[in-house]
C-alpha cells in the first residue's frame, strides 16, 4: 500500500473551505482524513473540541510546539494554529489522504517539508462577496471582523504560491471539481509507482 498524499486547502477567511470540505470529505473513493489542527482561540458555537479543533491555552501551543510536535504553525488574527505531525504521519502511512486546512504561512512551512504535497487555493467570487459571507457569521465583534478582512485581502496575494485554484461560487461544484484534482493525483501517483516498480 502506498503512502498517503498531504492535501493542503487554504483560502480567505470566510470563502467557506469548510463547506466545500464537507462535501467532498467522505467520499471513500479519495480516502480521506482531516487532520484536527490545534489552536489558541476560543471555541464558536457548535464546535466541538477534538473534531473541530483542539482548543488549548497559549502554554499548552507554547510547549507542544518546542517539544517539535507541529508539523507547521501559525500565528492568525491574534491566536495560534498549529498542525499535530504524529497523527498526520500515521495516517499518511495508512495510506489516508490527509486534508490540511491552513492558512497560508502554514501551507508555506509545509510545502518546504514535502514539496510534494497537492496545494489548493479557494477563492471567493469577489471580494464584496467575500465580506458579506464573513459579516453573515455574525459570531465575531466588528473589530475581529475588520482584522479578518484586512487579513483576506492579504491572503489573496498568496494565491499563485497554489497548484491549483478553485472558485467557490457553489460548494457543490467546487467541491467536485477538487475531487477531481485529488482523484486525478492519486492516479498519477499510482501511474509513476508502478512506473517505477517495472524499472
Ligand atoms: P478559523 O479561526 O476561522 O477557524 O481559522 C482561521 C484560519 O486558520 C483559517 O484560514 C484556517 O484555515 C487556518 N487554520 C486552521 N488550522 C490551522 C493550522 O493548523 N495551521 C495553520 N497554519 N492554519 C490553520
Amino acid at each position: 500500500m502506498s503512502r498517503g498524499m498531504l492535501v493542503i486547502i487554504s483560502g480567505p477567511s470566510g470563502v467557506g473551505k469548510g463547506t466545500v470540505l464537507k462535501e467532498f470529505i467522505q467520499d471513500p473513493e479519495l480516502k480521506l482524513a482531516y487532520s484536527v489542527s490545534m489552536t489558541t482561540r476560543t471555541r464558536r458555537p457548535g464546535e466541538v473540541d477534538g473534531k473541530n479543533y483542539y482548543f488549548v491555552t497559549r502554554e499548552e501551543f507554547e510547549a507542544a510546539k518546542e517539544r517539535g510536535e507541529l508539523l507547521e504553525s501559525a500565528e492568525f488574527v491574534g491566536n495560534y494554529y498549529g498542525t499535530p505531525k504524529k497523527s498526520v504521519d500515521a495516517l499518511r502511512d495508512e495510506g489516508k489522504n490527509v486534508i490540511l486546512e491552513i492558512e497560508v504561512q502554514g501551507a508555506k512551512q509545509v510545502r518546504e517539508k514535502c514539496p510534494d504535497a497537492l496545494t489548493i487555493f479557494i477563492i471567493p467570487p469577489s471580494m464584496e462577496e467575500l465580506e458579506r459571507r464573513i459579516r453573515g457569521r455574525h459570531t465575531e465583534p466588528e473589530e475581529i471582523v475588520q482584522q479578518r478582512l484586512t487579513k483576506a485581502a492579504k491572503e489573496m496575494e498568496h494565491v499563485g504560491d497554489y497548484k491549483y485554484v478553485v472558485c467557490n461560487d457553489d460548494p457543490k461544484l467546487a467541491a467536485d471539481i477538487i475531487r477531481v484534482i485529488i482523484k486525478r493525483h492519486m492516479e498519477f501517483n499510482e501511474e509513476q509507482e508502478r512506473k517505477a516498480a517495472q524499472k
